[in-house]
């Protein structure tokens, strides 16, 4: 099948090679012409606008930041609601705000595209083997059409409710990995400082109940020293800032959330937003002027 693809970054660029390796063809387009001849040179098309991605594809996938961009990819100048036809299904798999999903949803609707949202969780490593876990609001029977293209991309495609259920899913899942990162970084800071070995205190709980997957990716990462993306400080702070307006919005209190958030502004202020968000462990460490070791 003939599939658009807009956003080729970390997330986006792995994510469109799957989907070419499984034998469809993909016509890309990125504000960032490196990012789309990547994908030219795997074997993809290469649009200049969105519109003209929406031109010539029935389904159309977009892998951006956050709701602005989206907005711009979909309902700005040389948008994909310029160029769709109608019946064309819009699969955003970016995360935003759930309150942008559903106004993106309507922009749609009034052209006869039909929309998922389809947020993504499992990073870099996961978009890369096409194994995310994909969370996905709209229309069941929408869902049900393009489930084969999203379990390209993902090992599950869970279908969560209506429009802007996937994102709030995907809220769900970043409020807990953040805090699980924190958890750990405050627990190993707690180790270190008390003269135990953070590596023999890993190897000794992960398979107990403190071990998760986070803990599992990330510890080996802030004990090694290694703070690239993977996904990036500044991009939680974006989920985050969407999980507390959400919250606030449907009257749920999320104060260790606001906590955590706090530690992330920190993070900016200091210049490693474009750390990995393992970089939380260094906020604990700037704080006790003692490194996780
Ligand atoms: P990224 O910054 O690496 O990629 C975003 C891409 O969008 C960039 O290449 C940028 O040039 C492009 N872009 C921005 N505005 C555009 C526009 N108007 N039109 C066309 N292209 C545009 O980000 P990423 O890490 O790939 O993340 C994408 C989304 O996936 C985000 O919402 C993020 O929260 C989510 N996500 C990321 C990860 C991760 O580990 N990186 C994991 C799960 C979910």
């Amino acid at each position: 099948m003939k599939i658009g693809f807009i956003g080729l970054g970390i997330m986006g660029k792995p994510m469109a090679v799957n989907l070419l390796k499984a034998g469809h063809e993909i016509v890309a387009f990125d504000v960032n012409e490196s990012n789309v001849k990547d994908v030219a040179d795997a074997g993809g098309r290469a649009a200049g606008t969105s519109k003209e991605v929406a031109e010539q594809c029935m389904v159309i996938i977009t892998m951006l930041p956050n709701s602005p961009h989206v907005k711009a990819a979909v309902m700005g100048e040389a948008g994909v609601l310029e160029g769709a036809k109608a019946g064309a299904v819009l699969i955003d798999m970016s995360s935003i705000a759930p309150l942008a999903s559903q106004e993106i949803g309507k922009a749609c609707a009034a052209k006869g595209i039909r929309m998922l949202d389809a947020p993504v969780s499992g990073g870099e490593p996961k978009a890369i083997d096409g194994s995310l876990s994909i969370m996905v609001g709209g229309d069941k029977e929408v869902f049900e059409e393009v489930k084969d293209i999203l379990l390209v991309m993902g090992a599950s495609a869970v279908h969560c409710g209506s429009i802007g259920a996937g994102n709030t899913t995907k809220l769900a899942n970043q409020v807990i990995v953040a805090l699980n990162i924190a958890a750990v970084s405050e627990a190993f800071l707690l180790a270190s400082k008390a003269g135990v070995d953070p590596k023999l205190v890993f190897d000794a709980i992960k398979g107990g109940l403190a071990g998760s997957t986070v803990m599992n990716a990330k510890a080996p990462m802030i004990m090694e020293r290694n703070f690239k993306p993977g996904f990036k400080i500044d991009l939680h702070i974006k989920d985050l800032g969407n999980a507390l307006e959400t919250g606030h919005g449907v009257g749920a209190p999320l104060p260790l959330t606001a906590a955590v958030m706090e530690m992330l502004q920190t993070l900016h202020a200091d210049g490693c937003g474009q750390d990995d968000h393992s970089a939380i462990a260094k906020y604990y460490e700037k704080v006790c002027g003692s490194e996780i070791r």
